[in-house]
């Protein structure tokens, strides 16, 4: 792993009992299902030294509370045993069995302390209640007691969301507007529910290039401020606390927007295989009108600097 100058970190798998329905001629659920051969292939196709692996959505998100602890268990064993395979080439983020806010901060603990795991990754809501609301709090602290930080990945809107915002359109469900709606609300309701005073040390990754957020900062700080009254700014609390990284996002204007918001040292490289291809990915940051310094930064140094790689 130190020789590793590549890595993408929002790069997912699933286990037997997590698999979905993937649509079958994509070759997605084919690619979810390999931590081995056609994987491995593909991340030297693009030069892709390392991937930091996670169950794909919705993971265990929406299970019955002792479902979830149980499955989110085996899915951070199996992903465990997928690393010992290939240690140069794999790391991970633990799946938490948030529905048992408790049991999912014991889970990060036992993951990156017995399984060597560098944060976790949660799938957008947990039963249609957002990460900020009180319960969770304590997958908070714990992540930052241990000096992890947590990655906020869409998952599926709530239902009434659905059916408000998206009813007649429902190719706008997913990735293409309702995961991003959906995710930077959980961020700014981090933001201002108080979490991050409570942890100052909280670790915030976002995909997507930041989920829209850098280009609605300067919008979202000033306007918020004469709504509520925050100890600190909105876009203090953003830069202090949040990560990003270009998954599924491979726009030059996005990159450079969120560089010039936050710093390239904020900034990761990440592809969001298998739902996206690793070699358009890896093209774009070759070619993205940035400097040979930034560019190293953002293809792996930042990634190894904050998840201790
Ligand atoms: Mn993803």
């Amino acid at each position: 792993m130190p020789g590793a100058n590549v890595i993408a970190i929002e790069e997912h798998f699933w286990t037997p009992e997590l698999s979905g329905s993937g649509k079958k001629n994509t070759g997605v659920p084919q690619r979810l299902s390999d931590l081995g051969e056609l994987r491995v292939r593909e991340m030297d196709e693009a030069g892709i030294d390392l991937q930091v692996l996670s169950e794909t959505a919705p993971a265990t998100q929406n299970l019955a509370p002792d479902a979830a602890v149980t499955l989110a268990r085996r899915s951070n064993d199996f992903l465990h045993a997928a690393i010992g395979r290939q240690p140069d080439r794999f790391a991970g983020f633990a799946t938490l069995p948030t529905p048992d806010p408790a049991a999912a901060a014991d889970e990060l603990e036992r993951a990156v302390t017995r399984l060597g795991f560098k944060g976790a990754m949660i799938m957008g809501l947990t039963h249609g209640r957002f990460f900020d609301e009180k319960p969770f709090w304590v997958i908070f602290e714990r992540a930052a007691a241990l000096d992890v930080p947590i990655y906020i990945h869409p998952g599926p809107p709530h239902p009434a969301v659905i059916e408000a915002y998206y009813k007649g359109y429902p190719g706008l469900i997913g990735a293409p507007l309702g995961f991003t709606v959906e995710t930077m609300t959980q961020s700014a309701r981090i933001i201002v529910s108080g979490v991050l005073d409570a942890y100052p040390g909280l670790k915030i990754i976002l995909g997507h290039l930041g989920e829209a957020l850098p280009f609605l900062l300067w919008r979202i700080d000033d306007t918020l401020a004469k709504q509520v009254t925050l100890p600190r700014g909105f876009a203090d609390y953003f830069r202090q606390h949040f990560y990003l990284t270009t998954s599924g996002a491979f726009s030059d204007s996005a990159l450079l927007c969120s560089i010039a918001e936050l710093g390239a040292e904020r900034i990761m490289f990440s592809v969001d295989w298998p739902y996206q291809p690793n070699v358009p990915g890896r093209k774009f940051i070759d070619a993205a009108p940035i400097s040979t310094h930034d560019r190293t930064l953002i293809l792996g140094q930042n990634a190894r600097a904050l998840l201790k790689l």
